[in-house]
């Protein structure tokens, strides 16, 4: 099982801030910014990229849970960034679509 299927089964320790039946929301353990949360689905997707067409409305389903957590932790007047490192060249290091969310600093453009 991959290192965010077993955050999802409780196997492995998370700071979890949010949960609904499609995802789990906790925070990264080495923080880019004030505000910096993982948005995973429950489902194992190893990337973007190999999303399906029956994947559409969990893609959905994860930037809504990023939205939710940005104003549940305060950053979403003030604005955040959401990511998604897809593949080597995308920065990817762990196998199972995670959305970042980004916040409670101004994020620059173009990223490194
Ligand atoms: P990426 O580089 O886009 O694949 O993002 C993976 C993220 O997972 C990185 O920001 C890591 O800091 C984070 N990470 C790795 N292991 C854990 C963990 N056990 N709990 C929380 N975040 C983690």
């Amino acid at each position: 099982m991959c290192l965010f299927c077993q955050i999802v089964a409780r196997e492995v320790p998370a700071n979890v801030v949010y949960e609904n039946e499609h995802v789990l929301a906790f925070k990264d353990v080495a923080p880019v910014a004030p505000c910096h949360v993982l948005v995973v689905p429950k489902k194992h997707v190893a990337s973007v990229a190999d999303a399906e067409a029956e994947d559409a409305m969990l893609l959905g389903h994860i930037l809504l849970a990023g939205n939710h957590v940005a104003r549940m932790l305060d950053v979403s007047a003030s604005g955040y960034r959401l990511v998604f490192n897809n593949g080597r060249d995308g920065g990817q290091h762990v196998a199972h679509i995670h959305l970042h969310v980004l916040g409670g600093r101004p994020m620059r453009w173009p990223p490194g």
